[in-house]
């Protein structure tokens, strides 16, 4: 059996690993051992692997220091010679780094250790050899505080308390009566690590570990430790990544940017990560260490000169005080920077991407710490990778993988400007239902909210949940904060449908409709206060933050085009009325995938004639209410079918159940039967009669037009003549009905008898013909499972995901806000289902649904029109179960193009 190999070695141009070995080294050691095989300058060091963090937590501490020691010991000898000191020793002491590194970069989340090695004789060794007795014992009480805060659990457990280190140096500053840390004195400094070892003491009952192997042993522990912080498993849970991949750690030699004038430490960019600008970037600080350029004590200096000028016309600072106090590095240390430069080209042409990297100057020598491909905006994404294509650096298919779909969200709504940002006050979070910016007063009904916008102000719509009825205030408002509802509630659901941003789910706030007043702990807001929503993030906040539009910019043109250029399935978009339909077509969809029927019945008189439909007593009375419908619903569909100009329009028929039609207030139901000329009573026995237990599993779907054909007849009707209409007019229309929730083949039928005959009669009528198709959706799971048989009538499917997720969980979609977040929180779920397509569960009805109804039909047109057909993920499974086509909301449109375009890559 060959031995498992747990340290690799890395210096002096050699290195055991490669850059290809991050799930073993992580990112970061993976790197530093490439850096030193394509000679970039990197301090010798080791990294430890993932599987040691895994044997860590299985083992525990003392077995697996048994398995590391001696390769350890080596590792460490290794480093003393090609620095030429020794680890431990009183005259020329080596000092190291520990640093985490996972798989992928969790940015701050776990921790670090620098200095390591320092004791009260290693102190006296660097200072007599650097001749600079303020280093020397700046460098030890940074050692002390950091080993302390990380390792010796002295950090604060809460926001509330102190650093105790920091409060020891603030009582020192006070009795001196100086303000910067810099007018300490070597004294100062000296008493400083005795009062901070004497606080370790105390609140740990142990002395400070001396010995330099202990510091070591303890480091490594903490950095395994910090895998499981709170922090750590948040980032983790955010982003998808694994408990099991573990991180490493590396071990490295200390170099130190505060020696001095002539040593400095920063972080570059090879491209500009918040627009993408091909320019070289980046901070640094002369005499200075690494925490100090991010800490924001000092303000850190531009590494270009070109950069250092635009930010002193940013910050108002003049030429001249520029020059004197905050020059570039190019200025400053011309050789180095000269070697940076090269370098940040020689390891971006070697990543084949931009460049995150981390750099010391020791007394004038340039040391790289880390590099890494760079986090970047939606933008940044989209520009870089089109420059690299046109730079020749990457090929069409490389340019198109660089996307991240969801990214490219960013780009299609308004966002807030970081200055405003800046300045903000979050007061609650909760789910980013719909992204965008929206800054707006609070108004908590949607007629107010109507009212209120016409009188040209901006709203935010603040309700406990939303319901059909709310949408015309939804329409008008700037964006959407609901207290209660998931990722698929009506709300999130429409407000992406409109593009319009909006938080739901927020737990912390409390509604009283009665006061107008919204509360979150305290803190009571009123009808009229200013607030603002991030729909990217789901964080909400106090007053107004100033917002910019989105920009479409050329390169982004040129990234469809190439999805285009790959892509097998088309992008449809769910649309109810013409204006969606024109955005979506903007965006690059080709055609409609739903056309929600009902969302047409709530506009002006439209409610009133589809509540005198419902309040009737009989198919006459009925009859009368729908014929008032027809021409309405006509004209919509003729607007539809005109904006999307040749495009197939599916349209659905009519799904929810009535009572979501009707209001369930006793003054509403008067003004009604008012309205009408009817009895109240006999408007509240109607909405009484039509109450449902459990409405999403009841009076709903084709069962509506399977007991009131006629609703199917004029829907059918309307749809029909609208496309004569239209067609009439010399454009192409390819109208496709839609039958809802279609449980078994014998639904089916009849439903779609009903619509072929109006067809028919409209035909005979008009003395002219449109092709038509009639098909259903596939979202209750009999009708996956009976799919052979539905497929003889249907000629096409499309995937209610929303529905079929729901039934198949048996979780309701309105209600699952409750447990949902405690089952993510525990585990329990990988993703909210609403959200990611379940793929082993539900996936496996979609993927028989389609098999079996092609067995019946080759031919059959499939696809998806439930919230998934804009997620990324789930698109690529419809890529790979064979659908034609996904559909989603207009804003969503270019992720799926692209999501589908690299799943088509991917094949
Ligand atoms: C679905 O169920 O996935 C669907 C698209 O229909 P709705 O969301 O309108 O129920
Ligand atoms: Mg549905």
């Amino acid at each position: 059996m060959t031995a498992i190999k747990r340290v690799y070695t890395f210096g002096n141009g050699k290195a055991e690993g490669k850059a290809d070995m991050k799930n073993l080294l992580g990112g970061k050691g993976a790197n530093l051992a490439e850096m030193n095989l394509i000679g970039v300058p990197v301090p010798p060091g080791f990294t430890i692997t993932t599987d040691v963090c895994t044997e860590y937590n299985q083992l525990g501490p003392d077995k697996v220091s048994e398995l590391l020691i001696s390769d350890v010991k080596a590792a460490v000898k290794q480093i003393e010679e090609l620095m030429g000191m020794s680890f431990g020793s009183n005259t020329n002491p080596l000092l190291v780094s520990v640093r985490s590194g996972a798989r992928a970069s969790m940015p701050g989340m776990m921790d670090t250790i620098l200095n390591l090695g320092m004791n009260d004789d290693a102190v006296v060794g660097i200072a007599a050899k650097t001749g600079n007795d303020r280093f020397a014992w700046d460098s030890y009480r940074r050692f002390v505080q950091m080993y302390g805060d990380v390792v010796l659990g002295m950090k604060p457990a809460s926001k509330e308390e102190e650093d105790p280190f920091e409060v020891i140096i603030h009582q020192v500053k006070h009795e001196k009566g100086v303000t910067d840390d810099l007018q300490l004195t070597t004294d100062d400094l000296k008493r400083l690590v005795t009062l901070f070892k004497a606080a370790v003491k105390e609140r740990t009952g142990h002395d400070f570990p001396n010995n330099p192997w202990d510091q070591l042993w303890g480091a490594v522990f903490a950095v395994f430790d910090s895998w499981m912080n709170d922090r750590a498993v948040y980032y983790r849970a955010l982003n998808n990544i694994p408990e099991e991949w573990g991180t490493a750690v590396n071990v490295q030699a200390m170099v130190f940017g505060n020696m001095g004038e002539t040593s400095a430490t920063g972080v570059a960019f090879s491209r500009d990560a918040a627009t993408g600008e091909d320019m070289f970037n980046g901070e640094y600080l002369i005499n200075a260490q690494g925490e100090d350029v991010v800490a924001g004590i000092r303000t850190p200096q531009q590494i270009t000169k070109i950069g250092s000028m635009r930010w002193a016309e940013l910050a108002g600072v003049s030429e001249a005080e520029r020059a004197a106090s905050f020059p570039s590095l190019e200025e400053a240390m011309p050789a180095a920077y000269a070697e940076l430069f090269a370098i940040q080209e020689k390891l971006e042409e070697h990543a084949v991407d931009m460049q995150d990297m981390e750099f010391t100057i020791q007394e004038g020598k340039l040391w790289m710490l880390q590099t890494r491909n760079g986090k970047r905006t939606g933008s940044a994404m989209v520009k870089i990778a089109m420059d690299m294509l046109r730079q020749g650096m990457i090929d069409e298919k490389t340019a198109l993988k660089r996307i991240e779909p969801n990214k490219l969200d960013e780009l299609l709504h308004p966002v807030f400007s970081n200055e405003g940002l800046a300045k903000a006050t979050g007061i609650a979070k909760g789910l980013p239902a719909s992204p965008g910016a929206a800054t707006g007063q609070i108004v908590f009904f949607a007629d107010e909210a109507e009212e209120w916008a016409a009188a040209g102000k901006k709203v935010i719509l603040v309700r406990t949940e939303t319901s059909p009825e709310d949408l015309r205030g939804m329409n008008v408002a700037q964006g959407i904060l609901t207290a209660r509802g998931g990722m698929t509630s009506h709300a999130a659901v429409v407000a992406r449908g409109m593009g319009k941003c909006c938080v739901s789910g927020v737990g912390a706030i409390l509604i009283d409709y009665k006061a107008r007043t919204m509360t979150v702990g305290s803190k009571v807001y009123n009808e009229g206060d200013w607030i603002s929503l991030n729909g990217s993030t789901g964080q909400v906040y106090e007053g107004k933050i100033e917002t910019k539009a989105a920009e479409l910019s050329g390169d982004f043109g040129a990234i469809m085009d190439l999805a285009d250029k790959f892509t097998r399935m088309h992008v449809r978009t769910n649309a109810d009325t013409p204006k969606d339909a024109r955005v979506a077509r903007s965006f690059g969809a080709q055609g409609i995938g739903l056309c929600r029927t009902e969302h047409m019945f709530f506009e002006g008189d439209r409610i009133k004639a589809m509540r005198e439909m419902i309040l009737a007593d009989d198919e006459a009375g009925r009859r009368k209410g729908l014929d008032k419908l027809l021409p309405i619903q006509r004209g919509d569909f003729e607007g539809i079918f005109e904006a999307m100009d040749g495009f197939p329009v599916t349209v659905r028929l009519l799904d929810p159940p009535l009572h979501e039609f009707l209001p369930h207030e006793l003054n509403q139901q008067a003004e009604i039967a008012a309205e009408l000329g009817m009895d109240t009573k006999k408007v509240t026995d109607r909405v009484n009669a039509l109450h449902e237990f459990n409405p999403m599993l009841g009076h709903r779907g084709c069962r509506l037009g399977n007991t009131y054909p006629e609703i199917t007849e004029m829907q059918a009707r309307a749809i029909i003549e609208a496309a004569l209409n239209v067609a009439a007019r010399g454009i192409k229309v390819l109208p496709e009905i839609m039958i809802p929730l279609i449980g078994t083949a014998a639904e089916f039928k009849l439903q779609e008898k009903i619509i072929r005959t109006t067809a028919e009669q409209v035909f005979a009528e008009r003395g002219a013909k449109v092709e038509y198709l009639v098909g259903t959706m596939i979202e209750i799971p009999r009708a996956a499972l009976t799919a052979d048989l539905i497929a003889e009538s249907a000629e096409f499917f499309s995937f209610g995901t929303n529905d079929l997720t729901q039934m198949t969980f048996g979780y309701s979609r309105d209600d699952a806000g409750s447990f949902l977040p405690i089952y993510l929180q525990k585990n329990l779920l990988k993703s909210d289902p609403f959200q990611i397509l379940d793929q082993e569960g539900v996936g496996q009805l979609v993927r028989m649904g389609t098999e079996k109804g092609r067995s019946t039909r080759p031919n059959l047109k499939v696809g998806i029109c439930g919230e998934h057909g804009g997620e990324p993920s789930s698109v690529e499974f419809c890529h790979k179960v064979g659908m034609n086509y996904v559909s989603c909301s207009p804003f969503r449109v270019p992720i799926a193009r692209v999501a589908a375009a690299i799943a088509a890559l991917n094949d």
